[in-house]
């Protein structure tokens, strides 16, 4: 979850029992990087190691644009204990989705070291997507390192998971009032996973079912999660799509896969 103001998530949760703690042994993270960094050069990508957490790379897959094509990022696992988001990358990468009409560039597994331990922060206890404003963890450092050498984005997705609700959910941030992306990627969603109905999602109102609309001022935020950092230095269109960790791995998977693709699809500028 992102763009919380409260810290940490250890208030009592009247809704969903917390899951267990999944670990994955360091083997099993290593692997699930080698997968990413295979099927990220199958697809033409070019691979770069931007620092490594626990012995696993911290891998950014990049494949720029043709003319006049959009850009579009996505980032997942900077939360160790959220795992349909990298492996929803993992399966699109596989199956080809990433076609020739945008430029492309994944930051597929921005925490190993959380993921080893089934933690939300990395191995130092700290919230990585807390961290975008003071820079004190070595992760975020590399990665924004990354990110300065990068293009303007068009879009920005960052994959999350969120154990307290029990329907898939999005934060939009559009200052530009651009043609959102948030119906189109609901609707999609809905038809393999259930969209958040309440009022109030993580504290905020909703906007519309599944839809939040926070403000996107950079400055008036003490902590920076990604998609702010995102925000204030990369794009004007971004999102970040919760699925909901009470529902089975494949239908968070399916709804990250149809989030995605429906974004992409109605991002203008696509030939
Ligand atoms: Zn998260």
């Amino acid at each position: 979850m992102v763009l919380k103001l409260r810290g940490g998530k250890t208030a009592p949760n009247p809704v969903n029992p917390r899951p267990p703690v999944k670990a994955s042994s360091p083997a099993e993270v290593a692997a699930l990087a080698d997968r990413l960094a295979a099927a990220g050069r199958a697809a033409g990508f070019t691979l770069e190691t931007m620092g490594e957490a626990d012995g696993v790379p911290l891998l950014a897959l990049a494949r720029p644009a043709p003319d006049g094509g959009p850009r579009v990022y996505l980032s997942a696992g900077i939360h160790g204990d959220e795992p349909a988001p990298p492996r929803s990358l993992l399966q699109l990468l596989e199956a080809g989705f990433f076609g020739n009409h945008a430029g492309w560039y994944l930051c597929p597994l921005l925490n190993p070291g959380g993921m080893i331990r089934g933690t939300r922060e990395d191995s130092a206890g700290r919230d990585l997507n807390r961290d975008y404003r003071s820079l004190q963890s070595a992760e975020v450092r590399a990665h924004v390192a990354w990110l300065r050498r990068q293009p303007a984005f068009d879009l920005t997705l960052c994959l999350h998971e969120d154990w307290e609700t029990h329907g898939f959910y999005l934060y939009e941030l559009n200052p530009d009032r651009r043609p959102s992306l948030a119906e189109p990627m609901v609707a999609a969603v809905g038809r393999v996973c259930p969209i958040e109905s309440a009022a109030v999602i993580d504290g905020r109102p909703a906007a519309a079912p599944g839809i939040i609309r926070p403000d996107p001022d950079p400055a008036r935020r003490e902590l920076w999660p990604e998609a702010i950092y995102l925000h204030a230095h990369h794009t004007r269109l971004g999102y970040t799509l919760e699925s909901p960790s009470a529902h089975p791995l494949d239908q968070r998977l399916a709804a990250h896969r149809e989030a995605v693709a429906a974004a992409c699809a109605a991002l203008p500028g696509r030939p």
